[in-house]
């Protein structure tokens, strides 16, 4: 199958009905998890949900899994970790305490109903790129798997995020792709649209760990959080950051454009966890 990175287009009317609102509104009046105990206390916050990351923070010298990966923590205890678009309903977190008394605690993960979303009109060369296309996109995705392969000491990620434009949402994470008709990979962004020039800053603080021109994404950042947190900023008109410089969190990074494969100038913006695209909107202020 051939997997292609997120396309992206504006001015889609989808996003104005009620259901990526409901589904806002569902997990951020799940209750948080922050479950506190006098003898190895561990805490997170987030919530179990495909798209959802999680925020959690351990007594120093804990061991955590999930599912049987062991999980990078920081020195204070941080860690995270998120779950993607299809996964199942089960997970099972495990702390190893300093002490070697071990904690099992299984999450049930909400699941969550995605749209469809029908784009036409985009140039078929776009929709079904040529072999010359498909290998400098083959070669494009190699580079960002390597950049959100990252697992740097980092903890930005530690951090609430920050919008990283202003603008009307004009696409949401998840939603089936349907281009001039055929079936495409999902989008695994947050659309924000918005005139070219509009100002792009950082959702988290971080380091620059991509920066290029791609054939679906156009001009891109990605930035490194830590822990394999990552962000993206696609289709941008201008980058005003170099590759390796570190980003303070609200600090201009890009202005918004139309480049790569879009109808409309808008920000493709893209949260993943190591190579799981997350849902970045339930996260963000209202
Ligand atoms: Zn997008």
């Amino acid at each position: 199958m051939t997997r292609l990175p997120c396309g992206c287009a504006a001015a889609h009317e989808f996003c104005c009905d009620g259901a990526p609102d409901s589904v806002r509104r569902a997990l951020l009046a799940a209750p948080a998890l922050l479950l506190a105990r006098p003898a190895g206390a561990v805490e997170w916050r987030g919530s179990p949900a495909q798209g959802g990351m999680l925020v959690g923070r351990a007594a120093p010298g804990t061991r955590v899994a999930l599912d049987g990966r062991n999980l990078r923590v920081g020195p204070a205890g941080d860690f995270v970790f998120g779950f993607g678009r299809d996964h199942g309903p089960h997970a099972m977190l495990r702390f190893i305490h300093p002490d070697g008394r071990e904690d099992p605690r299984a999450l049930a993960v909400l699941r969550r109903e995605w749209n469809v979303q029908h784009i036409t009109g985009l140039p078929p060369a776009q929709v079904t790129p040529d072999a010359a296309a498909l290998r400098r996109i083959g070669a494009e995705r190699e580079r960002l798997g390597a950049a959100r392969a990252a697992d740097s000491a980092l903890t930005h990620f530690t951090a609430p995020l920050a919008w990283p434009a202003r603008g009307r949402i004009s696409g949401v994470f998840g939603s089936q792709r349907v281009l001039n008709g055929q079936p495409r990979q999902p989008h695994y962004g947050l659309d924000v649209a918005g005139p070219v020039g509009t100002p792009v800053s950082a959702a988290l603080g971080g380091r620059v760990t991509l920066s290029g021109d791609f054939f679906f994404f156009g001009e891109l950042l990605v930035l490194d959080h830590g822990h394999g947190v990552n962000t993206l900023y696609a289709h941008l008109s201008e980058r005003l950051v170099a590759e390796g410089e570190e980003v303070a969190q609200g600090q201009p990074i890009a202005r918004m454009g139309a480049t790569g494969r879009v109808t409309g100038p808008h920000l493709h913006f893209s949260l993943s966890w190591y190579q799981t695209w997350l849902d970045p909107q339930p996260l963000l202020p209202a």
